[in-house]
């Protein structure tokens, strides 16, 4: 019998969408949990994957991207930001955000690196991090307002400090950095060598006209910063996972060094696909407003029930409280919704290393109509 080595991750589980995806399966409930549209992406989108694949181009990409592709994330950074990366040597298509954030960690991150996160954090940054032999640092960010006090996080800087990932803006709380918040980034990350990991993929859902602030419209944040975005979000195509990460060729060049070990490319039809999608801004300029609409219902509907609404200025979920409810911890809550009432969520404390629980729960809104008003029906009876 061989003896299995120890565990690179001795305290990681199956992530929590997983989970909840599972559990709603298994109950038939409505799966407000894991981060996915239950719609159909644009029929035009889908159909140009079809004539590139038909067309013929079914081989190995370049390493770095299709041309196209990359033209085309450059023009959509430029129109949206007024700053330039040079699509060839400046921007790396990845399999998805979560395979750019592993990449990007995996090249600058060695042992004993400190790394800040902020918590509630997605829950790829800090296994990856550990996996590279780094420390990670956290600020916990709490309800109701998730605010930052940029002082404390100053206070956690140290001379090993290589990296500080920021989720603008930021799943699963919804919070999206003010002007405030990078002057003060600004100020803390001034003379010192930190780098910048900044996980924009909910960048083009921002509520009530609020503005996102791209860590590329900063010279100062931009030189030291990578990029990531996903089209997966953009485009209602999760299970495609096509990303990017765009940042200066110093860090990119490192970057690809090792992609190009990690995945070597990405699907080539697809990224064909979407470049000839993104020509036309009409099909991402509006995003904001078509789940501003799902916001506004969802939330309108909730206020019919005994759930606390907390603030959405963006992203894709929508922050519960239970206090009127249940006194049980978020994930045994989570667990019960799922069960006896048909609705299944994330329990927020998943998001945090400690496991802080503020008896807060997370619903996904990126759904059909029918989806959330069923969920809305079942919501109003707990
Ligand atoms: N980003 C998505 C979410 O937050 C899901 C990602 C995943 O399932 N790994 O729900």
């Amino acid at each position: 019998m061989v003896h299995l080595p120890s565990s690179k991750l001795p305290n990681v589980g199956t992530t929590i969408f997983t989970q909840m995806t599972q559990l709603a399966n298994q109950h038939q409930a409505i799966n407000l949990s894991q981060g996915f549209p239950d719609f159909l992406p644009d029929s035009g989108l889908l159909s140009s994957v079809d004539h590139f694949i038909k067309k013929g181009f079914n081989q190995y990409a370049p390493l770095g991207g299709m041309i196209p592709l990359k033209e085309a994330i450059a023009t959509k950074i430029e129109k949206s930001h007024q700053t330039d990366y040079h699509p060839d040597s400046e921007i790396t298509v990845t399999a998805g955000g979560t395979q750019a954030i592993f990449t990007a960690i995996a090249t600058f991150i060695q042992k004993e690196d400190e790394v800040i996160i902020f918590e509630p954090a997605y829950d790829c940054y800090e296994p990856t991090v550990e996996l590279f032999g780094g420390i990670v640092k956290r600020f916990e960010m709490k309800a109701p307002d998730y605010s930052i006090d940029w002082n404390v996080v100053k206070g956690l800087i140290t001379e090993k400090t290589k990296m500080i990932i920021l989720n603008n803006p930021n799943n699963p709380s919804g919070k999206v950095f003010k002007e405030n918040d990078i002057q003060e980034l600004i100020k803390i990350v001034k003379d010192t060598s930190i780098l910048i990991l900044s996980d924009e993929v909910y960048e083009n859902i921002t509520f009530d006209g609020r503005e996102h602030l791209s860590i590329c419209r900063y010279p100062e944040l931009k030189e030291r910063s990578l990029l990531i975005a996903s089209f997966g979000k953009l485009f209602h195509v999760t299970g495609w996972k096509v990303g990017y990460c765009a940042a200066p060729k110093a860090l990119t060049d490192e970057f690809r060094k090792v992609h190009q070990f990690n995945v070597f490319c990405v699907n080539t039809p697809v990224q064909l696909a979407l470049a000839e999608y993104m020509k036309n801004e009409e099909h991402y300029i509006h995003l904001s407003q078509f789940f501003q609409e799902k916001r506004d219902f969802l939330r309108k509907g909730l206020s019919n029930t005994s759930f606390g609404i907390l603030d959405c200025e963006g992203t894709y979920f929508q922050a519960l409280t239970y206090d009127k409810i249940s006194d049980k911890n978020d994930f045994e809550f989570a667990t019960e919704l799922t069960i006896r009432h048909k609705v299944a969520s994330v329990p927020f404390s998943a998001f945090y290393k400690n496991r802080l629980n503020e008896n807060v729960i997370r619903l996904c809104f990126a759904k059909k109509q029918e989806t959330l008003e069923q969920a809305l029906e079942f919501l109003a009876k707990v």
